[in-house]
């Protein structure tokens, strides 16, 4: 309670999500370094369902990886559930597409490559440690020092709350996978579905479903046709977001398997 709140200095509020805040703190016990401070208010929660698993904050906080947000540490503090992760100066992959998108830009394949290698690097190393993201979207994707961090994940894990209102509380279904609409549930693979959505994001300025309505919504991703990348794209890249967007999730490739293809793997060499 008290002492860690004494750790830590707001500097100011970098957001409001669905259901956290965001602030930028300064770390006392760190040399002042820059933290991120997300508070999740459990108000409306009973309180043991809300309780943090020691076991889960454990887990979180011994993932260690260049593309992932690096979570500290969590702890309650006047009823709200808070916690500590790494800050990138950078912001928001939904913010810099949006202002790449007010230019009228679009982002250079190379750059897009770029991107999708570290995405998919971060997200092979949650899965090969049986950690599921479960909420990956342009806003939890961030920018450090030019690089990708994934943020966000196993906030659904550390609140422990039954999957389907962990996934309700994110507040877009346009992330989700034909799967989570039936009783298949979440697995690896609507991770990988989520990254071909952001993917097409990446190159189109828009969301890869969208509809004027939540039930067409879900009829557009469960049984609509697949988008396809403008053909300034390779088509190298078109089939990559084809196999990830596979409406059956047998048949998605894995993060590892996406990472032995050809394309990836060619231009992987060269930023190596
Ligand atoms: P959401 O993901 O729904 O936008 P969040 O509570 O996760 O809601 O984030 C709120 C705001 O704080 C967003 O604008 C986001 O860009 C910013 N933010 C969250 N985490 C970080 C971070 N680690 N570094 C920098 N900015 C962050
Ligand atoms: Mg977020």
């Amino acid at each position: 309670g008290h002492s860690v709140m004494n750790r830590y200095t707001v500097q100011e509020k970098l957001g409001s999500g669905s259901f956290a805040t965001a602030y930028l703190v300064t770390d006392a016990k760190d040399g002042g370094s820059l933290k991120v401070l997300k508070r999740i208010s459990c108000g409306g929660l009973r309180p043991d369902s809300t309780l943090p698993s020691a076991r889960e904050a454990k887990l979180l906080g011994s993932l260690r990886h260049p593309f992932i947000v690096q979570f500290f540490s969590s702890f309650l503090e006047k009823e709200d559930f808070c916690i500590i992760t790494e800050y990138c100066e950078g912001g928001d992959l939904d913010c810099i597409i949006q202002q790449q998108k007010d230019k009228n830009r679009p982002f250079p394949e190379g750059h897009i490559t770029e991107w999708f290698i570290q995405l998919l690097l971060g997200v092979n190393y949650l899965h090969e440690r049986l950690v599921l993201h479960r909420d990956l979207k342009t806003k939890n994707i961030f920018l450090k020092n030019g690089t990708i961090k994934i943020g966000d994940f196993g906030v659904s894990r550390i609140l422990s709350l039954p999957t389907d209102m962990a996934t309700s509380f994110t507040g877009t279904p346009h992330y989700m996978s034909p799967e989570t609409f039936s009783n298949s549930g979440y697995n690896s693979k609507s991770d990988i579905w989520s990254l071909g959505c952001i993917l097409y994001e990446i190159c189109c300025f828009q969301y890869a479903f969208e509809a004027s309505n939540w039930i067409k919504l879900v009829s557009l991703i469960v049984e609509g046709p697949t988008p396809c990348l403008p053909s300034k794209y390779s088509a190298a890249l078109n089939d990559i977001l084809q196999r990830t967007l596979r409406k059956d999730p047998e048949e998605r490739p894995s993060a590892s398997e996406i990472l032995t293809m050809p394309y990836i793997v060619d231009r992987a060499k060269v930023l190596s």
